[in-house]
């Protein structure tokens, strides 16, 4: 296994990715990240998890140029979320450069706030195509000086109709340009975007053996879904758990069912408020809320840490949704279970896009009836974030030094601009809200509420 240094990198980047805990480059990120440096086009297709960000996040901010004013990179992802992944993952890999500045655009959040962020200057630009291309046609974002374009999770925003939005950003980049192309999967319909978009791809496939995720598939062949969901969970009792569903209304339906059996949810689809997805997405990455329940909305790229299990109450309508929906479970090396429930629809639709995959009966597990995956932390917002100059070690410190609550008690705190937000266990909850409430973090009275 070689190391990063073998990749031939400035020192500052190599510092910078020793103290984010990246010694070893993954396959893709050992052969994708010379060509990409030397200024190649790319067809990278990887196993989910392997890494990809880093291996076109890196390149691409070695190479900003610090004197340009004008964007120098486009990223288009398929969903708000993932944009936001990939916009915090090249911060941090952008940490070792001043001033890099990476703004994200997609829809359900306010025009005038993205414009006025805009307006401060804009190096990397990463959003969903919708409202990349109505900041375009309001001349909001400028494509002229962009150098390298990045399409992560391409077939996905063809499957979701962006075509027609993804060629029209496109048409107006500078032809001398670096294409990008990045995902797990690539069916047919790619080709013809490819074609269009590169420029004599070099085409990167990790597909040895040791590149298959090490996750466990299981099929059961079920008369009734909801009882089986339960028992699947109090039979693997995992400690975080996304459950996929195919429509909007089932993944209601099915968080409110396990709701009232008692196990904290939480529900993510597109019906739901930006907001309100930002925070569901949180409370389940910092356990607050351990199960999620979701459309496909969540099966492309997002990266949570440690999710032990990944069941599909319903089966996926292609192969490819399959692959990404397992994918959320064992992330960078590490293993997981994928269960899928299947009634006599799903059994028929699963052996066509899985033939492989074999049924067993439900009948073997062995629940423990007592297991109802209840969290010990909640979250607490707290009205105030970067802009304010909050760090999480001020937060900390209020909770600890002021309100004497022990650090062990303390979760996950995630700091964005406006807003942070602390997970800390129910047993002092009250007590740190009321602490908080009334006392002041680094000298500012802030607003608190309990999510
Ligand atoms: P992909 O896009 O291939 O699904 P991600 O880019 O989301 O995968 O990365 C998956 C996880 O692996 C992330 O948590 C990331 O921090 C971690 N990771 C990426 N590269 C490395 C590396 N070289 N060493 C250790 N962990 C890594
Ligand atoms: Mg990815």
């Amino acid at each position: 296994m070689i190391t990063f240094k073998e990749l031939s990198l400035p020192s500052k980047v190599l510092t910078n990715l020793t103290n984010l805990g990246y010694i070893h480059p993954t396959p893709i990120q050992e052969r994708g990240i010379p060509l990409i440096i030397k200024g190649k086009d790319v067809v990278a297709k990887a196993k989910t998890g392997s890494g990809k960000t880093l291996a076109f996040a890196l390149p691409l901010i070695l190479k900003l140029d610090k004197e340009e004013y004008f964007p120098q990179a486009l990223i288009i992802a398929p969903t708000r979320e993932l944009s936001e992944q990939i916009a915090m993952e090249c911060r941090r890999l952008a940490q070792y450069k001043k001033d890099v500045k990476i703004v994200t655009l997609y829809g359900g959040t306010s025009l005038t706030k993205q414009v006025a962020s805009l307006e401060k200057g804009a190096d990397i630009l990463i959003g969903t195509p919708g409202r990349l291309l109505d900041h375009f046609s309001r001349q909001t974002i400028h494509l002229d000086k962009i150098k390298t374009l990045i399409l992560d999770e391409a077939d996905r925003m063809l499957d979701m109709g962006f075509a027609d939005d993804i060629l029209k950003l496109v048409s107006n980049l500078p032809k001398e340009r670096q294409s990008l192309l990045f995902s797990a999967t690539y069916p047919d319909n790619i080709d013809k975007l490819t074609k269009i978009i590169l420029k004599n791809p070099i085409e990167i496939k990790i597909e040895s053996k040791q590149e298959k995720i090490d996750v466990d598939e299981y099929v059961y062949s079920v008369d009734e879904k909801d009882k089986a969901l339960v028992i699947t969970l109090q039979h693997f009792q995992p400690s975080l758990a996304i459950i996929f569903c195919n429509t909007k209304a089932k993944t209601v339906e099915v968080s409110s069912i396990l709701n009232k059996k008692g196990f904290d949810v939480a529900t993510l689809n597109g019906d739901l408020e930006q907001y309100e997805r930002q925070e569901m997405l949180l409370q389940f990455a910092n356990g607050s809320l351990p199960i999620l329940v979701a459309t496909d909305l969540a099966s492309r790229g997002l990266d949570i840490k440690d999710v032990d299990i990944v069941i599909n109450y319903d089966i996926p309508m292609k192969s490819e949704d399959y692959t990404h929906r397992i994918g959320r479970t064992a992330r960078a090396n590490k293993s997981g279970v994928a269960i899928s429930l299947c009634d006599e629809y799903g059994l028929t639709k699963l052996s066509e896009i899985q033939p492989q995959l074999k049924a067993k009966t439900i009948n073997e597990l062995r629940p423990n009836k007592n297991f109802y995956l209840q969290s010990s932390v909640a979250t607490l917002c707290i009205d105030g974030g970067k802009k304010k100059k909050i760090r999480a070690g001020d937060i900390l410190g209020t909770l600890c030094k002021d309100i004497g609550i022990e650090n062990r008690l303390i979760g996950k705190i995630n700091v964005y601009a406006t807003h942070s937000y602390v997970a800390i266990d129910k047993s002092v909850i009250s007590k740190a809200f009321n602490g908080l409430k009334n006392g002041k973090i680094k000298g500012k009275k802030l607003r608190i509420w309990w999510l």
